[in-house]
């Protein structure tokens, strides 16, 4: 009979439960729960019943998991199971591990959902059996996951890989400095995430900025996004030329830096932004060729993610 593992994806509209082979990573019963509320022990026994359903569904009980793993959209403290920030359920030092295993009765790890998708990806997806990985995500945020040494990085408190919030921008007073969501002052994700990229567009379009995207979204600014701005560039906008020089040399720039540094064997790009937007990813990739070390670079392959959605369910519930 197969091993299988519960795997659950805490986002911020719902929760996904999966059962997975943990010899095949196939997913084997999955069970989705929205969470209208965010309060913490709301959100736990809405988990708790996606992970029954999708337990039944496998003829499981979640104590025959022995322990689920959980991959959160948030900076995690993964060896206390203490959520330290997670701005698309408003939480901060939420002892989420600590609820959901009162609302299950089974142990509870806790990690980041870009870590557990890298697991995900190198265990089953587009790096597989490779030991030194980096997942760059770009989408509605930016983050990044690593695999070091065949095993899931996570730093001395559990908040490594958070590339979003390397800071890309002068401190000088005298510059202008987007915040980012996380509360920081000129935040890589604060310039690139599809969220910032929109709301930073709809400023300048309102402030009066010449661009095509105004035909495009039929002067309707809240239909901006990053795969408008994409067909814009394409067809040749000087706006969104020059805003995606600007997107690309910082992506571009930041996962050259985390090449040089790390020296993984393959870089996995997901999310929309950078997967939805060829005009983008063109550019990034110009910019990071250009910015890598030739030493790091040499044998490096950039692919896409291959997983999709799935890739965190599955890392999740390989989570140890
Ligand atoms: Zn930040």
């Amino acid at each position: 009979m197969a091993a299988l593992a519960m795997g659950i994806d805490l986002g911020g509209t719902n929760a996904r439960a999966a059962v997975v082979d943990r010899d095949s990573g196939e997913i084997v019963a999955a069970h989705k729960e929205p969470h209208r509320e965010r309060s913490p022990a709301v959100v736990a026994e809405t988990v708790a019943r996606a992970v029954r359903q999708s337990g039944r569904a496998a003829g499981m009980e979640p104590v025959a998991f022995g322990h689920v793993g959980v991959g959160v959209a948030g900076q995690c403290l993964g060896r206390t199971g203490v959520v330290l920030n997670a701005p698309n359920l408003g939480w901060r030092d939420v002892p989420f591990g600590e609820l959901l295993e009162r609302a299950l009765g089974v142990r509870v790890r806790i990690a980041n959902d870009l870590s557990t998708a890298a697991w995900g990806e190198q265990r089953f997806g587009a790096a597989r059996g490779l030991d030194d990985v980096a997942l760059v995500f770009v989408g509605s945020g930016v983050g990044s996951g690593l695999i070091l040494g065949g095993r899931l990085h996570d730093g001395h408190r559990g908040v490594a890989g958070e590339l979003g919030h390397v800071k890309v921008r002068p401190m000088r007073p005298d510059t202008a400095v987007r915040r980012c969501g996380c509360g920081e002052m000129g935040c890589l994700e604060a310039y690139t995430s599809g969220m910032n990229i929109a709301a930073r567009v709809r400023e300048e379009l309102t402030a009066g900025a010449t661009s095509v995207v105004r035909d495009l979204v039929q002067g309707d600014l809240d239909r901006v996004n990053a795969t408008v701005l994409d067909t814009a560039c394409a067809r040749g906008d000087t706006y969104a030329r020059a805003l995606w020089e600007e997107v690309a040399d910082l992506l571009g720039t930041a996962i050259a830096a985390l090449v040089t540094l790390l020296n993984p064997a393959r870089v996995i790009l997901g999310g929309g932004v950078i997967l939805g937007c060829p005009e983008l990813q063109s550019r990034v990739r110009e910019v990071f060729d250009a910015r890598v070390s030739r030493s790091a670079a040499a044998g490096l392959s950039l692919e896409r993610a291959f997983l999709g959605d799935d890739a965190g369910v599955i890392g999740a519930a390989l989570l140890e």
